[in-house]
């Protein structure tokens, strides 16, 4: 029988995982936040993922569950696991991705390397570790924050007075971590334990959204290739991941590492292994989720670029850009999230790869600009 895999959340990744659940045979679902959304074509209902009883008939029809996002809550997710479901990043593992002061306490129970940090109840306890950091740091909101919204750095703890009033919770505060660049570390795992990994890639984020990938990260010898990697699979065996797991790091200018913070679903560092490795991401989660034997990770050229493509062109105007960007950059793999534009919005992202660096990240951001 046909393995159906249904995926939460009807963004771009789910819409990713699309082509290539039809080229393993699988028969892949989605449950949409909305009409429209950017996984529609296999959307199979339509719902609230916070609600349990439709999480729940959503599940009835499918093999496994996975996801686009980590928004759904733990009440629903632990309920699934209870009904026999199989989930796929399951709750245990998913908390470290919801939370990020659980996330916290755990890399500090596991010994991995991160930033100096604190949980804060109130602006005293904020202000001492400010005080503590050289008068600065970096504060953050544990849950819900995305592309950098609940981040914020700090000089002085009434510029978090507002999040304190917001949530009776405590925040989670950092070191403002004075870094070379950022990395990101993508390993798959199985149910059964197999894992592979990518090459640790540079990602280059803009207004705390990413904007381009380069894989291989540029310079990246053996010892930090396989420190990344090291520190990607304790994770992902400690935490017990399932399916694809993103290691967001730090690269300080004294060649440490730090773990800045982790995604379980694919994720924007590696959508250059969709045409850049024998296996891409989006594949390979399949894969994982759906317990089969994973493939190879290997990239299939010296370099891979990523360029995403923020914002998009006014209404109408797409197609015009596309047939431009296709026209002059025959070798650019253009991919078109099917979104509206919309200032910083994710519409879309260029691979291009080959044996000169400097050459692919010319196409790649020559590509995009059609679309600004
Ligand atoms: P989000 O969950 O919104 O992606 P992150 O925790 O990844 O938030 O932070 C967004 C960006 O803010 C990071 O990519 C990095 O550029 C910067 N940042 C986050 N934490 C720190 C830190 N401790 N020191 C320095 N910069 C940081």
């Amino acid at each position: 029988m046909t393995l159906r895999v249904g995926v939460i959340g009807g963004g771009q990744l789910a819409r990713m995982m699309i082509a290539p659940a039809v080229e393993l045979g699988l028969d892949i679902r989605v449950l949409a936040e909305a009409e429209g959304m950017s996984a529609q074509l296999a959307a199979s209902a339509v719902g609230d993922y916070r609600d349990l009883e439709t999480v729940r008939a959503f599940a009835s029809t499918v093999d496994v569950v996975t996801f686009d996002h980590e928004h759904v809550p733990q009440t629903v997710l632990r309920a699934l696991v209870d009904d026999g479901v199989a989930v796929h990043p399951g709750p245990d593992a998913l908390q470290f991705a919801q939370d990020k002061l659980v996330m916290r306490e755990k890399l500090a129970e596991l010994g991995v390397p991160q930033p100096d940090w604190a949980a804060v109840s109130d602006s005293a306890a904020l202000q001492a570790f400010i005080d503590d950091h050289g008068g600065k740091a970096v504060v953050k909101t544990p849950r819900g924050g995305y592309d950098g919204k609940g981040v914020r750095v700090v000089r002085n703890a009434d510029e978090a007075a507002d999040w304190f009033l917001d949530s009776g919770d405590a925040l989670l505060v950092e070191e403002l971590v004075s870094f070379s660049r950022e990395l990101a570390q993508q390993i798959a795992r199985r149910p059964s334990g197999q894992m592979v990994a990518y090459p640790v890639v540079e990602t280059v984020q803009r207004d705390g959204v990413c904007a381009e990938v380069f894989a291989p990260a540029p310079g990246a010898g053996e010892r930090l290739s396989q420190m990344a990697e090291s520190i990607g699979r304790q994770i992902a065996e400690g935490l017990g991941v399932t399916g694809m797991l993103a290691v967001e790091l730090f690269e300080t200018d004294d060649e440490r590492i730090l773990v800045n913070e982790l995604a379980m679903r694919p994720h924007n560092s590696g959508h250059w292994s969709q045409d850049g490795a024998v296996t891409g991401q989006f594949e390979q989660h399949l894969r994982a989720v759906a317990d089969l034997p994973l493939g190879d990770p290997t990239p299939r050229a010296d370099w891979s670029v990523m360029v995403n493509i923020l914002g998009g062109p006014a209404q109408g105007a797409f197609e015009d850009c596309f047939d431009a960007a296709m026209t002059e950059h025959p070798d650019a793999k253009i991919h078109i999230y099917g979104k509206a534009a919309r200032p910083g919005r994710k519409v879309g992202h260029v691979n291009t790869t080959g044996d000169d660096l400097d050459d692919a990240v010319y196409t790649a951001r020559a590509a995009a600009t059609h679309f600004a």
